[in-house]
């Protein structure tokens, strides 16, 4: 057997637009037969992989994505990930970055590829971006240099960036390139050759692999604005059963100095809530004391999210709440990378 022929990756298929085709009589879109994915798409022999399908039922927009389908995807991986070389996740664009973020923190100790894509276009329409994507990632769940993964990690490839999972976030509701990874290099470039960013990649720690599944959905996320109002703060904080919340914050991790926010913020975290200061820059990091503007959130207990992206404070948040620890143990773990998620 050559190297090839033994190397075997599990498409999951959850549903969104790249596993739509127009029904020849309709004209509708309807999902894509996987079953058929050999007549659909011949060239995927070539590879002389073995690559096995396995679709979830109900097929989703991802716009449903939920923590309960996250657990599913998580465990799924966790049942086949003795039998297969790599995984490539068939996913909607429009939250595959909170899915990416949520399966960076469910799969502790992973040490094979979890490559996401998805398309613009349905795989079934001519100028599909739906191809490319997915035979690319293909390839890179398959790569392997001494017979080690060379991307042991949840990624994201979409049209020829491969970035990190939980760097990413979807930044284009149009153009086949829809994500980018502002705080965080590609882990590869895809063009003629894949170029793989080695020094960027995480390295395998070949421990045994951890599924965590039970994440908490008591978070929230508060995006800051001028003019935003003490009763829309106030209701916002005391949520019944909220156990963290991801403060949308400007710059450089700044707010309004105004004493009636410092006190709702001061009365919530005094209750037990955590607050994660991140910034609603695309790019950059929270620097709380900077500025007199975050000063006073850093003295009541505010945490600094540093560099996270929305998807990835949200849910490293809802996974920490769901692991039950005491909440000095969340702060801490808050102020470290875990799965490579912030730069610190
Ligand atoms: N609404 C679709 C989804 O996220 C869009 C896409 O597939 O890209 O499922």
């Amino acid at each position: 057997m050559t190297q090839q022929e033994e190397t075997s990756i599990l498409v999951l298929y959850t549903g969104g637009t790249i596993g739509m085709m127009q029904d020849p009589k309709t004209g509708a879109l309807v999902p894509f037969d996987f079953d058929n994915i050999y007549a659909h798409l011949p060239v995927l022999k070539n590879f002389g992989y073995q690559i096995d399908f396995y679709s979830f039922d109900p097929l989703i927009d991802s716009s449903n994505m939920s923590p309960g389908f996250w657990a599913r995807l998580a465990t799924k991986i966790g049942e086949e990930y003795e039998h297969y070389d790599g995984f490539v996740v068939l996913h909607g664009s429009d939250t595959m970055a909170y899915t990416a973020s949520a399966l960076s923190f469910m799969l502790e100790n992973l040490n094979k590829p979890v490559v996401l894509t998805g398309s613009q276009l349905p795989m079934g329409v001519v100028r599909t971006d739906g191809r490319e994507n997915f035979l690319a990632a293909i390839e890179i769940a398959a790569a392997k240099e001494d017979d080690t993964a060379i991307v042991p990690e949840v990624c994201i490839f979409f049209q020829d960036q491969l970035l990190r999972g939980n760097r990413a976030t979807k930044f284009n509701a149009e153009n086949f390139n829809a994500f980018a990874s502002t705080n965080y290099p590609n882990l590869a470039d895809v063009g003629v050759h894949i170029k793989y960013n080695k020094e960027r990649i995480l390295k395998p720690n070949f421990k045994r692999l951890k599924v965590h599944t039970n994440f908490d959905r008591n978070v929230g996320i508060l995006k800051l604005f001028p003019g935003i109002s003490e009763d829309f703060v106030r209701h916002a904080m005391q949520t019944p059963g909220l156990k963290a919340m991801v403060l949308e914050t400007f710059g450089s991790g700044n707010a309004t100095t105004a004493p009636w926010f410092l006190d709702a913020l001061k009365q919530a975290i005094d209750n037990g809530l955590i607050i994660l200061n991140i910034t609603q820059c695309k790019g950059g990091s929270v620097e709380m004391g900077r500025y007199e503007t975050s000063l006073d959130m850093a003295r009541i207990g505010v945490v600094s999210g540093h560099d996270l992206t929305t998807e990835a404070a949200v849910t490293k948040l809802m996974y920490l709440v769901g692991e039950g620890l005491e909440t000095e143990k969340i702060r801490e773990l808050l102020q470290i990378s875990i799965r490579g998620e912030m730069t610190v």
